[in-house]
């Protein structure tokens, strides 16, 4: 199948037509459909049937499409080189992209976070890109030593408190949330989560995983509820009073500030956002990012599509729209992420280490009964 277009919405409906009317044909061996699917055969072929794009690339995402299609279209108006999307879950993805082994259509993954990346490096999807622009670009702690996975955006796992009930200065740092004061009082989301796993493999990076397990522990035993929903759930929570204090991804409260449906906009209007640990090691960041599949076949136009991403013109439009932070320096933030205060102390930590101590905190997690 190279060289043919995978994802043309009209080639593919034609298919499934097809498909559906021989399955009939053949399990009824009715003369009707038998006919019926010579004459979709027919249509298929001039209008939607394969065509050969001159340049193409394959892009798996796990980042939804409104988040990077009208960047994709940019790229394309710029190269003409044509993007063929396929959206699915991360892992979901990953999956696919292990059984589809050589075969694969895919040139390119996108995904989100430094664990789900480092992982995809393992099962061996990922090869090796040697780009001046992309080393430039991109700081080396956001990157791959192997060049094997590249970050495109930054972002935040932020502490966010209640307006009314927290005082500023009752707590600064993530440790500080197996403080007794806490107890009953903290949200966050279930130990499933990659977003929890890469924050707890920074504390094993960082401490040790005795130390990393004494905090899991503490933050359990202060937990308002078992773990549920996901980042925006847990600023809802804050403001209906379940609870004071929870620990999110920074751009859902950018997003929940812009929120087209007033809800969303008054619950993120009762929290507080807070950039923890600034007087040590900074706040645990963690990417968005991107490999070259090993069996790509637009190997190319997969590389130039990474590029891009990282032009400033990609990382501007990037932080503008998903409230996130830019790889590259001098790419401004959204008004609201400027407004939480920009620049913050990051925690610089090598992005790898959060893949390479991910069994180390799944196991804690499990021990400590964090769900
Ligand atoms: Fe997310």
């Amino acid at each position: 199948m190279e060289g043919f277009l995978i994802s043309s919405r009209g080639f593919l409906l034609q298919l499934q037509m097809i498909i559906i009317i021989m399955r009939s044909a053949i399990l009824r061996g009715c003369v009707m459909k038998r006919w019926l699917m010579v004459f979709a055969l027919i249509v298929a072929g001039p209008s939607g049937g394969p065509l050969m794009a001159a340049e193409q690339v394959n892009l798996y995402s796990a980042r939804k499409e409104s988040l990077i299609k009208p960047l994709l279209e940019r790229f394309t108006a710029e190269t003409g080189i044509e993007v063929n999307l396929v959206t699915g879950k991360a892992a979901a993805l990953q999956k696919r992209l292990e059984v589809e082994g050589r075969n694969t259509p895919a040139d390119l993954l996108l995904t989100s976070d430094a664990g789900r990346l480092y992982l995809a490096k393992r099962a061996g999807l990922f090869q090796a890109v040697e780009s001046k622009v992309l080393v430039q670009a991109i700081p080396a702690h956001l990157r791959d030593g192997e060049n094997q996975w590249f970050g495109l955006s930054k972002r935040a796992r932020i502490i966010v408190h209640s307006k009314r009930r927290v005082k500023p200065g009752e707590l600064s740092r993530y440790e500080d949330l197996t403080d007794s004061r806490w107890k009953g009082r903290i949200c966050i989301r279930s130990s499933g989560n990659i977003y929890n796993q890469s924050l707890l493999a920074s504390m094993v990076a960082h401490f040790g995983e005795p130390a990393a397990e004494r905090w899991a522990a503490g933050v359990v035993a202060n937990l308002a509820r078992p773990p549920r929903g996901n980042d925006r759930a847990q600023i809802k929570a804050v403001a209906l009073g379940e609870c004071d204090v929870a620990v999110v991804n920074s751009y859902y409260l950018g997003k929940m500030q812009n929120a087209r449906d007033p809800a969303e906009r008054a619950a993120a209007a009762q929290v507080v956002p807070l950039f923890p640990n600034q007087a040590d090691r900074g706040t645990h960041v963690n990417i968005s990012g991107a490999g070259v599949i090993r069996h790509a076949r637009n190997r190319e136009n997969a590389v130039k599509l990474l590029e891009f991403l990282v032009s400033d013109e990609a990382q501007r439009w990037y932080a503008a729209s998903n409230h996130e932070y830019p790889v590259k320096s001098g790419i401004p933030v959204s008004e609201t992420v400027a407004a939480w205060g920009y620049p913050f102390k990051e925690d610089g930590l090598d992005m790898g280490e959060l893949g390479r101590h991910n069994v180390a905190a799944v196991k804690i997690f499990d021990r400590v009964g964090w769900r």
